[in-house]
């Protein structure tokens, strides 16, 4: 077994100043044995671009604008990006972008105007995308059906992620049948969320990737804590019960996705 990776964490967050390496340590030892750090925004890129490059074949980064900065997109933004990305061997992904009609401060129209335009580039240029959706999965599956109305081309399986999945069954099937790949985190292990498990369940192994979104959204086994990539192995045996599939074949199959999806082994 190859290990976990996991496919979002923010270890460049500043509750990591203290104990990052560690963090990283701990990680390994419970079998995660690669990331994806995810810059939300231009003043985040750097720092990320840094700690990839710091951790060779281990990690990799991805560059976006977070549905909270989207007023932040403007006319030079994708060539700053493209040259970012081009410049960066380590930057594997667009993202992450999207919408978060839940949280954001941004008016829904501009988000949909940076998040369209962003869809659109990483299509152009080939760049898988990591997407963030909150109470907006309806935009969401009309958007990605309107830039994407084909299956991805020979040789890749996933357009992208919708990173931290939250939809409903349905959705999740949209998202999937779309060419996107779901991302499972923390909250697939609470307690009342049957729901979610069901949209798991029914899009099956294929098509999920593991994420902690770290430091954010803590498994049920450390509620109210820090979260860290090593919780990834949570989530991963919640989700062999639910597939009632050892967890080893749950390592396997979601890091064959995250291979295809960022292409980390070309
Ligand atoms: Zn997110
Ligand atoms: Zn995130």
């Amino acid at each position: 077994m190859r290990g976990f990776i996991d496919t979002h964490t923010h270890l460049g967050d500043a509750q990591f100043d203290s104990d990052r390496e560690a963090v990283l340590a701990r990680a390994a030892v419970a079998g995660v044995g690669r990331l994806v750090e995810i810059a939300d925004e231009p003043a985040q890129w750097d720092r990320a671009i840094s700690l990839a490059r710091a951790h060779p074949g281990r990690m990799r980064c991805a560059l976006g604008l977070h549905p909270y900065y989207a007023d932040r997109y403007d006319d030079g933004f994708l060539a700053r990006l493209k040259a970012a990305l081009d410049a960066t061997p380590e930057a594997v992904a667009v993202g992450e972008i999207g919408l978060d009609y839940a949280k954001s401060q941004i008016p829904r129209e501009v988000q949909r105007h940076a998040f369209s335009a962003l869809l659109k580039a990483g299509r152009d240029w080939g760049a898988p995308l990591v997407i963030h959706c909150r109470d907006a999965y309806l935009d969401l599956v009309l958007m990605l059906k309107e830039r994407f109305p084909v299956v991805p081309p020979k040789g890749r399986r996933f357009w992208g992620v919708v990173h931290c999945f939250s939809g409903t069954p349905e959705e999740a099937e949209a998202c999937a049948a779309l060419g996107f790949a779901l991302g499972a985190d923390g909250p697939v292990t609470y307690k009342k969320n049957d729901s979610l498990r069901e949209a798991f369940r029914l899009t099956g192994p294929g098509v999920t990737v593991l994420e902690t979104d770290s430091p954010y959204l803590p498994p049920q086994s450390s509620r109210g804590k820090r979260n860290e990539p090593e919780s990834v192995a949570e989530i991963a045996a919640r989700l062999a019960e639910v597939w009632n599939i050892p967890i080893e074949e749950v390592a396997r199959l979601t890091s064959a996705n995250a291979d295809d999806l960022f292409r980390w082994s070309r």
